[in-house]
């Protein structure tokens, strides 16, 4: 028996920044589509006319293209069963409509705002729960008539039919039950003529030929509505999979309080996507084993919704930067420096455009960087060193360092061997460190404390031999006058 191809799509609402649930629940699709030579679709689900933008669309188009994720059909691309633009496919929509008003599975529905405002307050005041009660389900042809006479602009709603158990498979969920009493009949088509979400949606996974849906569980009370549409329409329905919502640290729904929760902020603060996409493979999926740091292509190896979570995903940051300074780990200087040089200018600690000898500075203090830093704007936390020679102390325990009475033949003699070194590179500093220590019989501490304190007014840092290179004989020594003349 051939195998049914697997079809699966990502159906964004361009309706803001792309945000990080978004993202994952596309990387679950493009994993599953790859590992088993499937289809992956991108469908843009752009019926909200008011809050949709192209900006938008760009946006999530470039980063999934920043992140590796490509896309079988859908913009750009094409495919066999376009467009996808759901604006572009009204017409396709409103034919599923009259078919369905023909059979009488769906009618129109004049009822006003206020009208079921009032009937939901007196659900809701008995205790029940809100759903539309069918005012308009039996309407004769003259009433229908007398009601548009008055200037009233139906909706399409969806006939539930009674007494029906909506029961799915979920591939995360398990077996998943409603009610259709609980449900009530939904409308499908705005009086504008624009479908609903829940509507488009069933007929483009149906007419897309899609076979898994892989989403976020906040649609999953949005199913049971899809589900009867199949039923009705005739359709069998693909098979779900709801992924957990994806929690802050504190355990409440992932928000801009919890930091950056787009793609593009995490892009902009320099971060690998090769680390993002790992990240994002994480939260919700169990890998097989103790190993936790994969390669896209590994990861398409070892995903599988079985090992994908009920529980929520908490999205931990400390986790997210200690796998992006793995991943940082493996870039090469130049591509570091590429990565971080525009935090540096941003910061006004370097021109945009450097020359060479400029460049060659900057790779170096990188580089002495390099251990500090999990993502590319951390940079500027840590380079002041290098640009800032009005210091002070970070502390009292800092300023105490200077008061030692070793510390003034310390720096004596760092002074009068700095000014006789020939080339100050990392080996002669090193070597000069080396010999005060000798030279005066005290241990490295008592010696590289103090000259790392009046050169930075830090007691941790950056090593020694890469700082006094970096900012060079003079910087260094007016440094140390500065901070002397402050004990
Ligand atoms: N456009 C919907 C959203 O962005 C798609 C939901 C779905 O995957 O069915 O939430």
């Amino acid at each position: 028996m051939v195998e049914k191809e697997m079809r699966l799509r990502f159906a964004p609402s361009p309706t803001g920044p792309f945000h990080i649930g978004g993202a994952r629940s596309a990387l679950f699709n493009w994993l599953l589509a790859r590992k088993h030579g499937g289809k992956l679709v991108l469908r843009i689900e752009d019926t909200d006319l008011e809050r949709s933008s192209k900006e938008s669309e760009e946006n999530i188009k470039a980063a999934l293209r920043w992140l590796g994720m490509d896309w079988d059909e859908g913009p750009e691309v094409g495919g066999p069963y376009g467009p996808y633009y759901q604006t572009q496919r009204l017409d396709i929509y409103r034919q599923y409509t009259e078919q369905l008003l023909a059979s009488g599975q769906a009618y129109h529905c004049y009822c006003t705002e206020e009208e079921l405002e009032t009937e939901r307050q007196a659900l809701l005041a008995k205790g029940e729960t809100p759903r539309y009660g069918g005012r308009c389900r039996n309407l004769s042809e003259e009433e229908k008539a007398a009601l548009e006479a008055a200037g009233r602009k139906p909706v399409v709603r969806f006939r539930v039919p009674e007494g029906q158990d909506i029961v799915f498979q979920d591939m995360v969920r398990e077996t998943v039950r409603f009610e259709s009493a609980g449900v009530g009949d939904f409308v499908i088509v705005k009086s504008d003529g624009i479908p609903v979400y829940n509507y488009a949606v069933v007929i483009d996974d149906m007419l897309m030929k899609i076979t898994h849906v892989i989403r976020a569980e906040e649609h999953l009370s949005n199913t049971p509505r899809q589900w009867l549409l199949y039923k009705a329409l005739g359709f069998e329905a693909p098979q779900f999979g709801h992924i957990s919502l994806i929690l802050g640290k504190d355990r409440s729904k992932m928000s801009k309080r919890h930091g950056a929760t787009s793609v593009e902020q995490y892009r902009q603060l320099g971060y690998l996507p090769e680390a993002i996409v790992n990240f994002l493979a994480l939260l919700g999926w169990a890998p097989p084993g103790e190993e936790e740091l994969f390669t896209s292509q590994e990861l398409i190896e070892k995903f599988s919704m079985d090992r994908v979570a009920k529980n929520p995903a908490v999205f931990d940051v400390d986790k997210l930067n200690y796998i992006n300074a793995c991943y940082l780990k493996k870039l090469t200087l130049a591509e570091l420096t590429d990565l971080v040089l525009p935090h540096l200018v941003k910061a006004g600690y370097v021109p945009e455009l450097l020359n060479e000898e400029q460049r060659a500075w900057v790779e170096q203090m990188v580089e002495a960087l390099r251990d500090y830093i999990s993502y590319g704007a951390e940079i500027v936390d840590h380079a002041g060193v290098f640009f800032q020679d009005e210091i002070d102390f970070e502390n009292e325990d800092a300023h105490e360092i200077l008061r030692d009475a070793d510390v003034p033949p310390v720096m004596d003699l760092f002074k009068t061997k700095l000014l006789a070194l020939e080339t100050v590179d990392a080996p002669a500093i090193k070597a000069l460190l080396k010999s005060i220590t000798k030279e005066l019989k005290l241990g490295g501490k008592k010696v590289f404390m103090p000259v790392r304190v009046a050169l930075t007014g830090c007691m941790h840092g950056p090593e020694l031999i890469h700082i006094v290179p970096l900012i060079g004989r003079e910087r260094t020594l007016a440094r140390m006058e500065r901070m002397l003349a402050k004990i």
